[in-house]
């Protein structure tokens, strides 16, 4: 019997379970289903089998860049843009700096909030230097260098204030004879190398009475010529050194002294291309089943699960993970308690808290991290993060 297809005969001996092929010209020679897989196909290990180490395999083949290659694709083509907030932790790494003064290292130091009380080691929720932290500058944005000045900030050079150490976290207030003082901070390296990107700035004070006032300036001349702060995003400093001055004002020495806290400056690190920037990109994992339901409109929801890729798919900054022995850069980890901010849709401008955070790394390959997030109550310290 030959197999007859589109009207051609081909010559070739038939092949059923129980025969070999055989070579053209050649009768098959009958042998056994089982004789012929031991020759030719091994009956024990899974298909795409490529040699004796299964990790040498799924190393060899790439397996884990092919699946992250179209896991990147996937949010590329359809991933929403949100920013992301990192908590800072004592121990920054110095090559993702955050250029505060002084700490325990020159250029990255994370300081110990003022706030932190000796009796109860609790950070205060609503302290604007650490956000409930424990430590300042509380949290950094990804995609940004941020640069803060607190009042607890060693090598300020200070004129008619005083430190007010009974009220936490500690702030700068005028001397009692003073009606203006001032607080400098040292020269800050800065190197911004996108320059479309805008400069962004927040400063943290307390009003005790509306005439009085907490103005800053800024330096790129090491303090021989001052700009008021509004004009940073226009003057738009690239690299250098850039330094801050706060000053304190108050219509008389009869008027309660406003008090500083914290300064902070920041700038954009990642380029804008296409889909990527300064944010992450992230998918939801599932669509709850009350939302698929409804068929009055959106359903206002109170949790939300979403997938993202390493963070050094979006910030080349961080060394990417290229083989399953890389160990790759543990900064491409989201690390709680970090918070999101929608840039697109309904929800622009809405923070969710991220409530928890896992990742798949099948043979130690960081392939993707998932989290759950809730959306933040009305005035909840995250609220405040700059
Ligand atoms: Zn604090």
């Amino acid at each position: 019997m030959s197999a007859n297809f589109l009207g051609l005969t081909n010559n070739f001996p038939p092949f059923t379970v129980s025969q070999g092929l055989g070579s053209p010209g050649q009768p098959a020679q009958p042998t056994t289903l089982a004789k012929l897989k031991a020759n030719r196909f091994p009956t024990n290990v899974c298909a795409g089998y490529w040699g004796r180490d299964l990790r040498c395999r799924i190393g060899q083949d790439a397996t884990q860049l092919k699946i992250r290659d179209l896991l990147a694709t996937e949010l590329l083509g359809t991933g929403l843009r949100v920013g992301l907030y990192l908590p800072v932790h004592e121990y920054s790494k110095a090559t993702y700096p955050i250029t505060g003064v002084g700490g325990d290292r020159a250029t990255s130091g994370t300081l110990k909030c003022s706030c932190v009380k000796e009796s109860g080691q609790n950070a205060d929720r609503r302290c604007n230097s650490c956000y409930g932290t424990d430590f300042v500058p509380g949290y950094r944005k990804f995609g940004y260098q941020t640069l803060w000045i607190a009042s607890i900030s060693p090598g300020l050079v200070v004129n008619n204030v005083a430190l007010n150490t009974v009220l936490k976290p500690y702030r700068w207030e005028l001397l009692p004879n003073a009606t203006t003082g001032s607080i400098e901070t040292p020269d800050l390296p800065i190197a911004k190398t996108i320059v479309d990107g805008a400069w962004d700035f927040k400063n943290d004070w307390v009003s005790r009475d509306p005439n009085s006032s907490v103005t800053v300036y800024f330096s790129t001349n090491q303090g021989s010529s001052w700009y008021s702060i509004d004009s940073l995003p226009v003057i738009n400093p690239l690299v250098g050194l850039v330094r801050f001055r706060i000053v304190i004002s108050r219509p008389s020495t009869q008027t309660p002294s406003p008090m500083w806290e914290v300064f902070r400056a920041r700038y954009p690190t990642i380029p804008v291309a296409g889909r990527l920037g300064p944010w992450i990109l992230m998918l939801r994992n599932q669509v709850k089943r009350n939302e698929i339901e409804d068929m009055r409109g959106i359903v206002e929801d109170g949790s939300l699960n979403f997938w993202t890729m390493p963070l050094s798919m979006f910030d080349c900054n961080l060394a990417q993970q290229n083989t399953i022995d890389d160990p790759g850069d543990p900064e491409s980890l989201m690390k709680e308690p970090c918070f999101i901010e929608f840039i697109d849709g309904f929800k622009q401008g809405e923070r969710w808290s991220v409530t928890r955070v896992t990742y798949t790394d099948p043979l130690g390959f960081l392939i993707r991290q998932f989290f759950d997030a809730r959306k933040q109550q009305q005035r909840e310290f995250t609220s405040l993060v700059f």
